[in-house]
């Protein structure tokens, strides 16, 4: 069985726990290999290159930095299908959305790179005369970056690609369900010319490798991307500290229909917004909210299709949907079913584990629908993370906002209509940090700010312009070329 290694200050190392973990393919349950179980001694190690590594690093000028993720978005683009591969076999994904996965990374590549022409600050007219004022953008430090396994590529690519842009260092902790995705992936940045120390590797789990890694002295950043519950601990942790943390958490995204909409299209998205990636996408359709007078021929028209839906391997040529990640995902997704059940809900398909052919061995769950669902029931309110959607009944345009609205999350929703003033009023209405209009929930480009309201984040928003923000502190200049003491708001 292949054996994997951290890879610290340039080095592909063993972790000096001596302890392993193995990373399981969940459409066969086969091992696909044995990463380390690194400890806080390991954490200290890669912490202390990064925070060496950090002093020659900022002041290389940004263009050149640019230069080197030109380099790694090439290489991303050579090896595309090799990673795509690796994707689908450590998490189960179906091999066109795992090419969409690295193309996501070549994408954030491209635009950080030419990022560092730009990392623009603002010059504007001082209120005195003879004195001038800009702002300039300066790097913060260590970065820990810690992700999820559902886009084991995308991901990282758009934390370490902006971290180290703007001149800062970096801690990764891979997710244990995808380490190997993350070793290619550094692999990468090796290749492309990161000076060693710039981005360290260290795999482990959550409590293990990543709590010390968040209180680690010589961080000053966090970057994480995951449950809420989670993010809700780094974010108390941070608290004390006073590092700088950005969360994206997770999400309870609505997609509204409303009687005037394109259904054949409304129906083409619903499927593709609840079940893609098996449902584990933060920006997964987990509520259809439906007006009454089209539900009955929506309804038709999707089960349709979601009766079409083929289960199987994601390697396999023609197959929409692959495995959950693991088998506590599993778990937790039928827990979701059953209190559905308890609390009333009606199942119209799905609910249970698929075993058939050679899905025998894998983790894979049937799409699952529930209709009469009302918004206090858990299936309503909590994050599945998995191919089950609820259906809600509306009246009208604003009980659909309303209940789109109800809800501790707020990071996508959709709104399929025809009429042009329902769409703005959904756009100035709902409390989300991405609103499609006659799309699906899910999709986002990564050169406009990626985010959500409530317990979908921390109020920071990564991708476009926005994720600089995250990864540099600004310092305001003032030049007073005048000669003399002018005092602002006195000598007017
Ligand atoms: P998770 O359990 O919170 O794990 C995310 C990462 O945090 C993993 O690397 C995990 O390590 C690590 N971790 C777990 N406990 C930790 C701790 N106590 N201290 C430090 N690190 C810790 O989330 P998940 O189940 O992997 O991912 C699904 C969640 O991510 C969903 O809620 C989803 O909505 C959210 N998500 C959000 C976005 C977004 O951009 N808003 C995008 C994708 C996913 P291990 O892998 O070792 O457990
Ligand atoms: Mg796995």
């Amino acid at each position: 069985m292949a054996k994997y290694l951290n890879y610290i200050n340039g080095k592909w190392i063993s972790a000096s726990t001596g302890r392993f973990f193995n990373d399981i393919n969940p459409a066969t349950q086969e091992i696909v290999g044995e990463f380390p179980s690194s400890g806080p001694d390991d954490v200290d190690e890669a912490a202390s290159a990064a925070k060496k590594a950090f002093a020659s690093w900022r002041k290389m000028p940004a263009p050149k930095r640019g230069e080197i993720l030109y380099k790694a978005g090439k290489l991303l683009i050579e090896r595309k299908e090799e990673l795509a591969k690796t994707i689908t076999l450590e998490m189960g994904k179906v091999l066109t959305e795992a090419r969409g996965d690295v193309q996501e990374a070549i994408d954030t590549a491209f635009y950080c790179a030419g990022e560092g022409r730009r990392l623009f600050g603002i010059t504007t007219p001082s209120e005195l005369a003879n004195k001038s004022a800009m702002t300039v953008r300066a790097p913060i430090g260590v970065c820990a970056v810690i992700t999820p396994w559902n886009f084991p590529v995308a991901i990282p690519s758009w934390k370490i690609f902006p971290a180290i842009l703007s001149g800062n260092t970096v801690v990764f902790k891979s997710a244990s369900d995808t380490p190997l995705c993350a070793a290619e992936f550094v692999k990468i940045l090796e290749e492309s010319g990161v000076p060693a120390g710039v981005v360290n590797l260290v795999h482990g789990s959550g409590s293990e490798t990543g709590n010390p890694l968040i209180e680690h002295k010589d961080v000053n950043l966090i970057s994480f991307t995951g449950s809420t519950e989670v993010g809700r601990n780094i974010a108390a942790s941070c608290g004390k500290s006073l590092k700088r943390v950005s969360l994206e958490l997770g999400g309870k995204n609505a997609q509204i229909v409303m009687d005037d909409a394109d259904m054949p299209l409304a129906v083409k998205a619903a499927v593709w917004g609840a079940f893609a990636t098996s449902g584990q996408r933060c920006t997964a359709t987990s509520r259809l909210i439906l007006h009454k007078d089209i539900k009955k021929g929506f309804l038709r028209k999707f089960f349709e299709s979601v009766f079409g839906l083929k289960i199987g391997t994601g390697l396999e040529k023609g197959v929409d949907m692959g495995p959950l990640v693991n088998e506590a995902r599993r778990k937790s997704v039928a827990g979701y079913v059953q209190a559905g059940l308890d609390e009333g809900a009606e199942l119209l398909c799905g609910g249970k584990s698929y075993t058939k052919g050679n899905c025998k061995n894998g983790f894979f769950f049937e799409p699952t629908v529930f209709d009469g669902v009302t918004p206090e029931m858990r299936i309503a309110r909590e994050e599945i993370f998995g191919p089950v959607v609820s259906i809600l009944t509306v009246n009208s345009l604003d009980e659909a906002i309303a209940t789109a609205n109800n809800t501790s999350y707020g990071l996508s929703s959709s709104i399929f209509t025809t009429n042009i003033n329902k769409a703005f009023s959904a756009i100035e209405n709902i409390d989300c940090g991405i609103i499609y209009v006659n799309s699906s929930t899910i999709g986002a480009e990564n050169h406009l700010p990626f985010g959500g309201y409530k317990n979908s984040g921390n109020g920071h928003r990564e991708a476009g312009t926005a994720v600089f923000d995250i990864y540099t502190e600004i310092k305001t200049v003032y030049i007073d070329y005048s000669g003399a003491l002018q005092r602002a708001q006195i000598d007017l």
